[in-house]
């Protein structure tokens, strides 16, 4: 039986290899950082990581997972409403709610399984989700598993959402659903003006804050809150996985009856496991952190600032912005293999990224800043920027 499939697979991997879009992984055999031993190099510095604090290996962090693993065990072989709820499940919980101004928080494995639990138990036939083209997959996947109609309005343009908003009037309820930053261009989501056109048509307003909470807005609390908006928008997503300290985990924060319904029906949150009690205690801790010191926000605003400013003054071509992603165009996909290729052998760690992940004749380097960067590392990376420009006549 399996020689069949075989045969086809074998075909399809060889066609991905042909169209340069197979994905290798490379073997990391440090702990994450801003540098790292990668394919037995070391000190390659890491420009390609969510971990946007630097809290990922933080020494306080470690150290606080080691305490709850021993205060409450290594696992518990149990989704949540059997026998997987913790004390520090309800307390992180009630953290992120505090920290995101919401009423209530529920907890999942992932990100991507809140985002693809929460559409089908609130929403079928007599609704409609409103979502922005270039939501994430996790977004996508979540509304395909509902009933509700769906509307999907071109990237970032407020004229076609008020369409789609127009459009849809005669629906019960309304979801606005937009990812809050768009990871491939670090672009920001206009929270303010979609806040303003939910309002008009009375609509919900649903963000996917994967790419900001931590770090975006005055005090990190994310983009809700860069704009002001922080009780407009009414149902936050986001991870554990990224700059709240890169384990794993996501969450879903809203008003406490959407919460509940989700712990009564979400399908990841029911049949999948509870959050290991080590994640959970560390990302208290990180909670903690981020709460009480402002010094690495400080620092990776600072850190994206200068490698902006840097990279431009170079000569590069960058997508503009203020997030901590910084997008370096080359449009050739070629060139960008070539060019994160020759980085690497800087000692310098980053991806190129092509169609079909960006439109085509768009690829680029994705650059992406930590607050654990120090002065000196952002400073070699642009000089291997510049020579590596030189030499491929980029720059
Ligand atoms: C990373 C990401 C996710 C998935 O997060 P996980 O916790 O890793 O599953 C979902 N949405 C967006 C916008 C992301 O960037």
């Amino acid at each position: 039986m399996y020689k069949s499939i075989q045969k086809r697979l074998t075909n399809e991997l060889l066609e991905i290899k042909k169209t340069g879009l197979f994905k290798d992984e490379r073997i990391i055999s440090s702990k994450q950082g801003s540098s790292i031993e990668v394919d037995n190099k070391n000190e390659v510095l890491n420009f390609c990581a969510n971990n946007y604090l630097g809290l990922a290996s933080h020494p306080d962090v470690i150290k606080k997972s080691k305490e709850f693993m021993d205060s409450h065990g290594f696992g518990m072989a149990s989704v949540r409403f059997i026998c997987g709820t913790q004390n520090i499940h309800k307390q992180l919980e009630q953290k992120i709610s505090n920290f995101l101004g919401k009423e209530d928080t529920i907890l999942y494995a992932a990100a991507f399984d809140a985002n693809g639990g929460f559409f089908e138990p609130l929403f079928n036939n007599q609704d409609a989700i409103i979502s922005d083209q270039l939501n994430h997959a996790s977004l996508i996947d979540g509304i395909r598993l509902c009933k509700a109609q769906r509307f999907r309005y071109l990237h970032n343009n407020m004229l076609d959402l008020e369409k789609k908003l127009i459009e849809s009037q005669n629906c019960r309820n309304r979801i606005i659903v937009t990812d809050a930053v768009f990871s491939m261009d670090g672009t920001i989501a206009q929270m303010d003006k979609i806040c303003h056109l939910a309002k008009k048509y009375d609509a919900l307003v649903m963000s996917d804050e994967c790419h900001s909470t931590g770090f975006i807005g005055p005090s990190g609390r994310g983009v809700h809150e860069e704009f002001g908006v922080m009780d407009d928008v009414d149902i936050i997503t986001g991870t554990l996985g990224k700059a709240l300290g890169g384990a794993s985990g996501g969450f879903t924060s809203g008003p406490k009856e959407i919460i509940e319904i989700l712990r009564q029906k979400s399908r990841p949150y029911l049949f999948s496991n509870t959050l290991a009690p080590s994640i959970v205690g560390a990302c208290l801790a990180v909670m903690e952190i981020i709460e009480s010191d402002n010094s690495h926000l400080n620092r990776l605003k600072k850190n994206t600032e200068k490698f902006r400013e840097g990279i431009q003054k170079i000569g590069f071509d960058i997508k503009p912005g203020t997030h901590p992603i910084v997008p370096i165009m080359l449009y050739d996909a070629n060139l960008a293999q070539k060019m994160s290729r020759e980085l690497m052998a800087h000692g310098i760690y980053v991806i190129g990224f092509f169609y079909p992940v960006v439109p085509k004749g768009e690829a680029r380097i994705r650059v992406q800043l930590s607050s654990s960067h120090t002065e000196k590392q952002i400073k070699y990376a642009l000089n291997a920027f510049e020579s590596v420009g030189k030499k491929l006549n980029i720059i």
